[in-house]
């Protein structure tokens, strides 16, 4: 039998990887083959309920990877969760529909990237389904500015069918206005703080989670170009043996359900869009790396790409629970956005230049705790366009969810938005499916660990503040005993480093950046190096935003998508 092939090959069927496929094979002429490792999970009612967030976790829909233990955090590993299903992770997530500040998206051009806020906003409207909401969610804090959104695209945003009643976003306003922090009528417009009822990537029709595989996958399974390869777990590229200066791949070799390796050919491209806690493996697997990372493996150095699975970068999360004297029901997410302003008042301009004086000593340090790859000089840069998004163009910093109290208690989650540290993932073998060695270094740094502490002392402030205060009776977790009312910043520290756990908004692992500041790939998503690879999925987005990472992919992909198609006219 001979070797399928076919002109695209997108490796991993999860949130960008399908708008890719989707988008490549709307021309007829255009053959398109995904390789997914997950099954489908259409009837799966862990991933379809509106109220099912958590339940797939630890299933074998969750590759519940492992992390390094994690030394300036505890010492302890964390399970780092991530979606094994068509569809991705957008069929295991919280499905916050929350997108970036507009200076976010605006500082990748600072590294060497054609992409703006506004530049990005047409993707973003283009990916979208936004079904307005109905009168009654308007009036239970439903809001948005209407030139923000699409309503053509195939991703259903809305507000959950059953949202929570009884004035407990009004109460939620009073109380976040008593904190100085405004009514924000759409979080999702490029300016984020303040406190907003968010919409989710949901089906209000159907009452149903919206994952990628529903949005971009199942309402077009009919085309004869477009093949799903499920089950099917990829373990490297092969290349063509042109002696051109620019790798070409021409295929991928994978292991299929039976255990069985096949492969399959690509004429035209392949796209890694496994996930940035897979993609820099696989490039890794390829030969597409760091010489020292690829030779102590005997793995020979097709593209020397120092900096694959350098630049890692995730959040810290915590939760905290009240005892309550109400019991809401229904669907829906509240969120407090607060920025250093808010956190840190009057002291914020002497905080800001204390963490810029910091800037050195946490290039230093990072490059202790990541092997050097990337040098005290080009930490430096990065770090001080973080320090401006901070503290001059004040990006928000902290979230802080509030559930409605169900079954009479209340949960709290919160975390710090723009941590510092980096960490790196690196295969340890070149098996594919054995574990790779992945550390965040979370705590690194120790604007991080202050960003977690203040944010977690505004959680509190939230939950202690009028009206919410009323309902909210008593805290459980940590408890004023553990954590007494004015706790130092080391009783808090050390609480938070024992409760952490990470907020699964990993990133940067193959960065979309110059060559010089330790990117991998280019804006046009393609791994230097190469003729023919990109990279479209978490992996590529260079610095932390500040809005949960789903929607900003389906925009990036669909950029990606109209790239790629430009680049083969
Ligand atoms: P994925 O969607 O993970 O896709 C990667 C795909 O590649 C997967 O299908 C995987 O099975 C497949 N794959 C991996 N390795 C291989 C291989 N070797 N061969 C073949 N296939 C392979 N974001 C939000 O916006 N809102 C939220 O509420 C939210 N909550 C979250 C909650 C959790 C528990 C988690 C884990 C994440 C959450 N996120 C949230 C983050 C967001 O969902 C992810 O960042 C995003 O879905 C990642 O998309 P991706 O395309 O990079 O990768």
């Amino acid at each position: 039998k001979s070797t399928p092939r076919y002109d695209f090959i997108i490796v991993g069927g999860g949130s960008s990887g399908l708008v890719v496929a989707n988008r490549l094979s709307e021309d007829p002429t255009v053959s398109v083959a995904i390789i997914e490792a997950g099954d489908q999970v259409f009837n799966n009612t862990n991933v379809t309920s509106a109220s099912g967030y958590g339940k797939a976790f630890g299933t074998q829909i969750d590759w519940a990877y492992e992390s390094e233990a994690q030394v300036y955090a505890g010492n302890k590993t964390q399970i780092l969760r991530a979606g094994k299903a068509l569809g991705g992770t957008s069929t295991i997530n919280g499905m916050t529909y929350m997108r970036a500040e507009s200076s976010q998206i605006d500082s990748w051009k600072k590294v060497g990237n054609n992409i703006t806020w506004f530049s990005l906003l047409p993707y973003y409207k283009k990916s979208e389904y936004f079904e307005y909401p109905t009168e009654a969610q308007i009036s239970m804090g439903a809001s948005y500015l209407p030139e923000f959104h699409g309503t053509e695209g195939p991703l259903s945003v809305s507000w959950p069918t059953e949202m929570v009643g009884n004035n407990f976003s009004s109460t939620l306003n009073a109380t976040f206005q008593a904190l100085n922090l405004p009514w924000n009528g759409d979080a999702n417009s490029g300016s984020m703080r303040g406190y907003n009822v968010f919409p989710k990537t949901f089906d209000r029709e159907l009452d149903l989670r919206e994952d990628a595989a529903r949005a971009y996958y199942y309402p077009f399974t009919t085309r004869p170009n477009l093949d799903v390869y499920l089950n099917s777990f990829a373990q490297r590229l092969t290349w063509s043996n042109d002696n051109s200066s620019v790798a070409f791949a021409n295929g991928v070799v994978f292991t299929d359900e039976s255990g069985k390796e096949q492969r399959l050919l690509a004429t035209k491209e392949v796209v890694l869009s496994a996930g940035s806690l897979r993609s820099p493996l696989l490039l890794e697997l390829s030969g597409v790396g760091n010489p020292s990372v690829l030779e102590g493996l005997d793995i020979e150095v097709k593209v020397n790409s120092p900096f694959v699975g350098e630049n890692l970068q995730d959040q810290t999360t915590v939760d905290t629970d009240y005892t309550a004297n109400a019991n809401f029901s229904g669907a829906g997410g509240f969120i407090g956005y607060f920025n250093a302003t808010d956190l840190w008042g009057n002291s914020t301009a002497a905080y800001s230049k204390t963490v810029k004086a910091s800037l050195e000593r946490y290039a230093n340090m990072t490059v202790q705790a990541t092997g050097g790859v990337t040098d005290r000089e080009t930490l430096l840069k990065l770090f001080q366009i973080q320090h401006e998004l901070i503290f001059e163009d004040e990006v928000v910093i902290s979230e802080v969810i509030v559930n409605a109290p169900s079954s009479s208690s209340g949960l709290l989650e919160y975390w710090g938005l723009m941590p510092f540290s980096r960490g790196n993932i690196h295969i340890k073998s070149t098996n594919a499916s054995a574990p790779a060695a992945i550390n965040p270094n979370f705590f690194l740094l120790d604007y991080d660990l202050k960003q977690q502490i203040d944010t977690a002392r505004t959680a509190r402030k939230v939950a202690t503040t009028a009206p919410l205060s009323d309902i909210l009776t008593s805290e459980t977790t940590p408890g004023f005993d553990v954590v007494p009312e004015n706790a130092t910043d080391a009783v808090w520290g050390d609480w938070l480093k024992s409760v952490y756990r990470s907020n699964y908004h990993y990133i940067s692992t193959a960065a979309m950046m110059s060559k010089e500041l330790g990117g991998v790939v280019g804006d046009d998503h393609l791994v230097y190096g190469t003729a023919n690879v990109r990279v479209v999925d978490a992996s590529v987005i260079p610095f932390q935003v500040s809005g949960h990472l789903a929607s900003t992919l389906y925009a990036l992909a669909e950029r990606a998508a109209d790239i790629i198609k430009a680049s083969h006219q």
